[in-house]
Formats: structure tokens, sequence, C-alpha cells
């Protein structure tokens, strides 16, 4: 869990920022110990926890650098002139575990699905996609409340009563609920009611939207942008990290190329690469990735012999009639036989299924719904 210490406000984006990473693992004491020095020169700071590490961020020069370093149980106090510190490895060891709540979480070396529709639509359709899913094993919900459109004249999401029907369905369900906040001015009310706040690729370099994302100390899910090489992704992290917000997850969802039968190149070297660089965990999805229904199934095992944390898929009741990127949506069925695949493959390559077994009030409600379809 992040920890953010006394931080009414989070450092500027430029004032010289003194980076120390202290030793894994340490004692609470050394880390109180180095927290003095800053307090000493009366520099703002916070503390926060990347992956085995506590870090501490604050405002400082060299001559504080100097004096830090020298300090037991610091590993490494930089005055960074670029790049991304924070996200990748080099400085810091251990792996980034995020904990969505209800005892899901991302990057433990399990698979974590998460599925939902592309937007919430109705209150009818969110049960029925959330019951079904979390029936056949889904982790976390996703659906989008506010949604990035391409086109003005497309459905732009049900907004706040869209957030309010998700709240609903994660508690009736107990799936953690992932959704996008699109700008900064939304993103206090989408951390009130999403466990995790995602940041869309049309967004991945809105820094603004990062820090803010990075300041509500939730967990955020990043795209990467369909434009961005994975060092600018990492950076893109390193805006949330430096916000004292270490639960950062990476979300691969292609990238533009010049091939036109697919919506998007989806880029799954990025997975071993990502996990070469960085600590944070990272995920796939291959339904904004494709664009296409029967690609999503193919690419999504894939991704998990890529070796993804998770995956983000676009699950619909009636996948056809979806009004946001319906050609993508897979069905309940589609998503069933899916999950019966992973379960298999999962094993074999030395992993698990992060599948949760449903709880006998979700059960019931799903059969009980699908007898309702049926029965129309
Ligand atoms: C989404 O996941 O709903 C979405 C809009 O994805 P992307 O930002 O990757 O297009
Ligand atoms: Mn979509």
């Amino acid at each position: 869990m992040t920890l953010v210490i006394e931080i009414d406000d989070p450092p500027e984006a430029d004032m010289p920022t003194l980076v120390v990473v202290l030793e894994s693992d340490i004692d609470e004491a050394l880390v109180i110990r180095v927290q003095e020095q800053f307090a000493a020169v009366a520099s703002r700071h916070l503390v926060c926890r990347v992956a085995a590490h506590e870090v501490i961020i604050g405002e400082g020069g060299p001559l504080l650098a100097e004096h830090v370093r020298s300090l037991p149980g610091v590993a490494a106090a930089l005055l960074p002139g670029d790049g991304a510190p924070l996200a990748r490895r080099d400085l810091v060891s251990g792996r980034t575990v995020v904990d969505l709540g209800n005892g899901v979480r991302i990057g433990d070396g399990s698979l974590t699905v998460i599925a939902g529709p592309c937007a919430v639509e109705t209150t009818a359709g969110l049960r029925a996609i959330a019951l079904g899913v979390r029936a056949r094993g889904a982790a976390a919900l996703r659906g989008g409340a506010y949604k990035p459109r391409t086109s003005p004249y497309s459905f732009q999401g049900l907004g706040d009563a869209g957030l309010h029907l998700l709240q609903n369905v994660s508690r009736e369900t107990g799936l953690p609920v992932v959704t996008e906040a699109v700008d900064v001015a939304s993103v206090p009310q989408v951390a009130r009611y999403a466990h995790m706040l995602q940041v869309g690729t049309r967004n991945a370099q809105n820094f603004a939207l990062l820090r803010a994302v990075g300041a509500t100390g939730r967990p955020v899910l990043l795209k990467r942008g369909f434009g961005c090489t994975i060092d600018e992704w990492l950076q893109a992290a390193e805006y949330v990290l430096r916000q004292g917000n270490g639960s950062v997850v990476l979300c691969e969802r292609g990238i533009r190329s010049y091939e036109p039968s697919t919506r998007f190149t989806l880029d799954l070297s990025a997975v071993p690469m990502v996990k070469h660089l960085s600590h944070l965990p990272v995920v796939v999805d291959p339904s904004h990735g494709t664009g296409l229904r029967n690609l999503v199934t193919p690419m999504a095992l894939a991704a998990a012999a890529a070796g993804a944390d998770g995956l983000l898929l676009d699950v619909h009741h009636d996948a056809r009639t979806a009004r946001c990127d319906a050609k993508q949506a897979i069905t309940l069925e589609e998503f069933g036989a899916l999950m019966n695949q992973l379960s298999r493959v999962m094993p074999a390559l030395g992993r698990s299924l992060a599948r949760r077994e449903p709880a006998i009030a979700v059960r019931v409600a799903a059969d009980q719904q699908h007898r309702e379809r049926v029965s129309v």
C-alpha cells in the first residue's frame, strides 16, 4: 500500500527534486531519520513505496543529496535530469504488486482478468455483464462512465450516472471497478467510485492528468499512448509515481502502424520488454489492440504466454449491439470459453489464473438471469 505522509500539496512539476531510494525492507526508524534531514532544511517531501523500497521524494539540491547519501539505509540519492528512475528497475529492486482491494492483486505472479463493457450503458445490461463475467471467473470489472470518443457525435458515456451504476454492481458482485478519468476535473469524482483509475491512450501524455490521478493515491491503469515508445510510456508512469503513488499498472493496448486490417497493432513484444525494464506490472488489452472480436481470444492467449500480469477485455451481454466498440466486444459465452482455455494454459506456463470461485449469491443471481433470458 502506498503511504503518503503529510502531503497537502504535492511537489510542483518544476521544483528541483531529490529522489532518495532506501535499501529494500528497511527499518522504519531509518526512514524517519532520512525524513528528518528534509525537515531540517524545511523541504517539502513525501514518502512512498515503490516495489520493495521506501522512496522519499522532496525538494532538495546537491548539498542535501550528498548529505543524505552518507546516511545508513540510503541506497541512492539522485537529482534526476530526466528519464524515469522510479519506473525503471535500475535503482529499484523487487516487483510492484498492485492491490485493488476485495482480495484482487495485479503483479503477484497470477493472471488477473478485468472484464466488462467498453461503456456503461444501462442498469440491467451492466448487471448482466458483471454477474456473467464474475460467474466465469473475472477478478475485476471494467466499464467506462466517461468515454473519450474520437467523434463528438458518438455516445460519450453516462458520466456520473455510470459511476453510480458501477458502484452498485461492484457492491453486489464484490468485483473491484476499473474506470477511466478523461480529464483533471473529473478525477476527484471518479476516484470516489473507482478502485482503479484508468488513463486512456489518448491521454497517455496528458501530464496534468497523470499528476492528478497520481495524487489520489488510488491504483492507476496507464494505457500506452498509441503513438508512444516504451520509454515515453515509462516516463508517463514516472509522473504518477512522482506523486508518491506506487500503484501503477501499465497496459499495452496497441500502437499505430501502417497495417489497416486491424484497428491497432498489438505490440506483444512490449510485454517482456517492459518487464525487463520496469518493476511495474503490465496487462494487455487485446480488445482495443485489435478492434476485432475474433482476434481477442488468440491475442489474449498470446499475451498470457508473453508474460502479461493481466488482461483487460471488452465483454458485452449482447455484443453486437454495444453502443461503443461493438466490433471488438466478445460475448459472455466467448469470455467463458477463453477463461476455460486460460485455466488450462496458465498451469502449463507455470502460473495460475487468478480465478475466483463465484460466491453463492452471485451464482444464484446469474442462474436466475439466465432463466429469465431463456424464458423471454
Ligand atoms: C477503453 O479501454 O475503454 C479505452 C477507451 O481504451 P483506449 O484508451 O486504449 O482506447
Ligand atoms: Mn472501447
